[in-house]
């Protein structure tokens, strides 16, 4: 059994620029702050990311929550301590609430720790067979329809096979419309982030006629009454994002039938091992699940890939926006992962098996703090 045990862990306030603004329901981006932490165990290296916002819209944790509770919470009981199994480090947050990407951002680093020991892939610890992913690309909305329909042109002349566009009263029919008209039966599926009320289920009903993949998350993450009511008048499959935060959550839309496909994003869900749980109940049901994206690092990204080659798994990951439209300033080189149309090459070198360039970490980083058995600011 290998002993886990990190004897200081840094974290790292990162700022990356994004090459195009991007737009949903909640506003707009043009730079993505969130959270690396760098373990230390021995002579390895281990890396975990956060990557929620600097505001809470996507999620109400925030740099500066995920800060706090990491520094203050999750990492003093862990310090210094060695453990059998990813398990008993879990164990030592079971009485705090919430604060899942925290969670799942220290979690990675003993996902990291425990592959690097053992000399197996991220990949193989889960169990997930295959040595690529399908990815799709997730369009921002755009006021300028000419560019709109040009960003989809080019994923699709790159390759790509899932379109996903975000939608918003206002910018929904119309924009679907267009998308039919220019690209023919193009595999089209639409995110709406929660940007809809129960008021506008007559509204959101007309969109069948697009005959989408999936209508992801229309309505406010914890409405499964509207969410079933929405689902029992549509052809199109529902699917839950925000409001699929944890087991218990996908277990009542499902059993609601408020949902037919659950998005799993790894942080949202507070880390792999709990990802792997909705999985493992959505699999054995038979409910297709896909792996979902929230622009971050390669850090994240490496892992998530190696999630998403679970069986269950049966819908593009939504990996390609980051791929497609090149984010600035890597600090994990995105050539790792070997993309050749709408495949994506899944790290097989043990733990999350993609090289990070530490001086560019440190350059992007706004502010760091080295954690020991005794804090202190560097
Ligand atoms: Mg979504």
């Amino acid at each position: 059994m290998a002993t886990l045990r990190l004897d200081q862990v840094e974290l790292l306030h990162v700022q990356r620029r994004l090459a195009h603004p991007f737009r949903i329901s909640l506003g707009a981006v043009t730079a993505r702050e969130f959270v690396v932490l760098r373990g230390r165990a021995d002579n390895l290296v281990v890396y975990g990311e956060a990557n929620i916002d600097a505001r809470p819209f996507y999620a109400s944790e925030t740099v500066a929550t995920v800060w706090d509770i990491i520094t203050e919470v999750l990492l003093p009981p862990l310090l210094g301590r060695s453990f059998g199994s990813i398990e008993e480090v879990c164990q030592t947050w079971q009485s705090v609430r919430g604060h899942d990407y925290a969670k799942a951002a220290v979690e990675h680093l003993y996902w990291d720790l425990l592959g690097q020991i053992q000399g197996e892939s991220i990949q193989q610890l889960l169990g997930g067979q295959g040595e690529t992913v399908e990815v799709g690309t997730s369009h921002s909305i755009q006021a300028d329809t000419q560019t709109f329909l040009q960003d989809i042109e080019s994923a699709l002349e790159l390759g790509i096979r899932r379109i996903k566009i975000k939608v918003q009263p206002g910018w929904d029919d119309q924009p679907l419309a267009m998308i039919r008209e220019h690209f023919g039966e193009i595999t089209l599926m639409a995110d709406a982030n929660a940007a809809y009320l129960p008021e506008h289920l007559d509204h959101l009903a007309k969109l069948d006629r697009h005959e989408m993949l999936m209508l992801e998350q229309p309505l406010p993450s914890l409405d499964l009454v509207h969410h079933r009511e929405l689902a029992s008048r549509l052809n199109t499959p529902l699917c839950l994002d925000e409001g699929a935060h944890d087991l218990s959550m996908v277990e009542n839309a499902v059993t609601f039938d408020a949902c037919k496909i659950v998005n799993i994003k790894v942080g949202r869900v507070g880390g792999l091992s709990q990802a792997k749980r909705i999985h493992d109940w959505c699999h054995a049901r038979q409910i297709p699940v896909w792996c979902g994206r929230r622009t971050g690092s390669g850090i994240s990204m490496a892992s998530e890939l190696a999630l998403a080659t679970l069986p269950g798994f049966r819908h593009p990951a939504d990996h390609g926006i980051e791929l497609v439209q090149e984010t600035l300033d890597h600090f994990v080189d995105i050539t790792q992962f070997h993309r050749a149309g709408a495949e994506v090459r899944v790290p097989v070198e043990p733990g999350i098996g993609v090289l990070v360039d530490d001086a560019m970490l440190d350059r992007l980083s706004l502010r760091r703090l080295l954690c020991e058995s005794s804090t202190h600011q560097i």
